[in-house]
């Protein structure tokens, strides 16, 4: 488990500020992005990205 308050870029693994407006939401959990390409890249496909839990 994270324990900083850096969100993980689901698509390229990058720490991302939870601040940014790089966001989407998925299965009801929120994810940040470092930039639009990972959003974007995500949003084509988030299943392959938002199953990381473990
Ligand atoms: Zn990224």
């Amino acid at each position: 488990m994270a324990t900083d308050t850096k969100q993980t870029d689901p698509v390229c693994g990058m720490k991302v500020d939870p601040s940014t407006n790089l966001k989407a939401e998925y299965n009801d959990k929120e994810y940040c992005f470092c930039s639009k390409q990972c959003q974007q890249k995500f949003q084509n496909d988030p299943e392959n990205y938002a199953d990381e839990e473990e």
